[in-house]
């Protein structure tokens, strides 16, 4: 028989928005569940280091700050159960929560299922992801000690992750679809005059190619029409990211990228139905405005549960 356990709360996701929402939560007594597929961090687990969040000057492991931040909500009493969330039926005043492992029913629901990473689109992506394709430096850039690597984007991910590469990579060759990055001055200038890093300007991916690894790519100069090859044994892809809504799309208002749409409280139009972090409509995706938006939805779930009782 399908288990079911009833809650206060349910926050899904357990990225730096999902965990600070639980120990806001938790700390304010509401029965807490934390609900998470892979493992506690999200993005923040797999960046090597976070160099912009206060307090930690001289930058603190993305790791490392993730299993602390699960501590600390679990400390308050949140419960952090690690389980895929198939369904959401977020109508009426009891929300229920289709996991893997059963049932959870909850008045209030707060989304954190953050974003993940756009895929580039072109041959040989799919076929090769794994064998030489990656979306992650931290996780499979010590692969690449001594050989050359290509990364794709012009965004603080993209620039950031190619000057990290630089660590295991003889030499990092970063493709930029324009003729300037979209990355902030502050992080671009990690990398313009990097001795490591040849930037390949107007540049495109048109093809990943390799027998059963990564070998080469095909690229095409949007300027000049100049097609070439260049010879990498991987390929990092960094060209933005896609709002993960699948379980609940056309249950709360969204905007025309996907992303929830919320008040200055972390409402949605869904009574009930909070969101916080990357998966938020929002100009800044960052582990501060992610915790911020994760502790104001944490108070307004207390609100909430509050009013219900009146
Ligand atoms: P992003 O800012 O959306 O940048 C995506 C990059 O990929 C852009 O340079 C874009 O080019 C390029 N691109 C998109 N589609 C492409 C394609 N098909 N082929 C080649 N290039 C393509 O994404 P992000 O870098 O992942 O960053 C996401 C958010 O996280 C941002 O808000 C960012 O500020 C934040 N972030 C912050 C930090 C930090 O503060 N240190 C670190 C990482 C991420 P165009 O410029 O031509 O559109």
């Amino acid at each position: 028989m399908t288990q079911v356990s009833a809650y206060d709360v349910a926050v899904i996701g357990a990225g730096p928005a999902g965990m600070t929402a639980a120990l806001y939560a938790a700390r304010a007594d509401l029965k807490t569940v934390l609900l998470e597929r892979l493992s506690a961090g999200g993005q923040l687990a797999t960046t090597d280091v976070i160099e912009n969040y206060p307090g930690f000057p001289t930058g603190v492991g993305g790791l490392d700050v993730s299993f602390a931040m699960l501590e600390q909500a679990q400390r308050f009493g949140a419960e952090f159960q690690l389980a895929e969330v198939n369904r959401l039926d977020l109508a009426g005043e009891m929300k229920q929560v289709a996991t893997s492992e059963g049932i959870i029913t909850a008045p209030c629901v707060i989304l954190a299922t953050g974003t993940r990473p756009r895929l580039l689109g072109v041959p040989g992506e799919k076929s090769l992801r794994g064998r030489g394709v990656s979306y992650c430096a931290v996780c499979d850039g010590a692969f690449y000690r001594g050989k050359e690597v290509a990364v794709v984007g012009g965004g603080d991910s993209a620039v950031e992750e190619a000057v990290y590469l630089t660590r295991f990579a003889s030499k990092v060759h970063l493709l930029v679809r324009r003729d300037q990055l979209r990355a902030t001055p502050v992080v671009q200038a990690k990398i313009l005059n990097h001795p490591q890093v040849e930037i390949h300007w107007n540049t495109v991916v048109e093809e990943i190619s390799g027998e059963t690894k990564v070998e080469a790519l095909s690229l095409l100069n949007r300027v000049t029409g100049e097609k070439s090859q260049l010879a990498v044994g991987g390929i990092f892809i960094y060209v933005g990211l896609l709002p993960n809504n699948e379980s609940f799309i056309g249950q709360v208002e969204l905007d025309e990228y996907g992303y929830v749409v919320a008040d200055a409280e972390m409402q949605t139009n869904v009574p009930g139905v909070l969101v916080a972090g990357d998966l938020r409509a929002k100009n800044l995706r960052q582990v501060a405005t992610a915790v911020g938006d994760g502790a104001i939805a944490g108070v307004t779930a207390q609100h909430y549960l509050d009013s219900l009782k009146r």
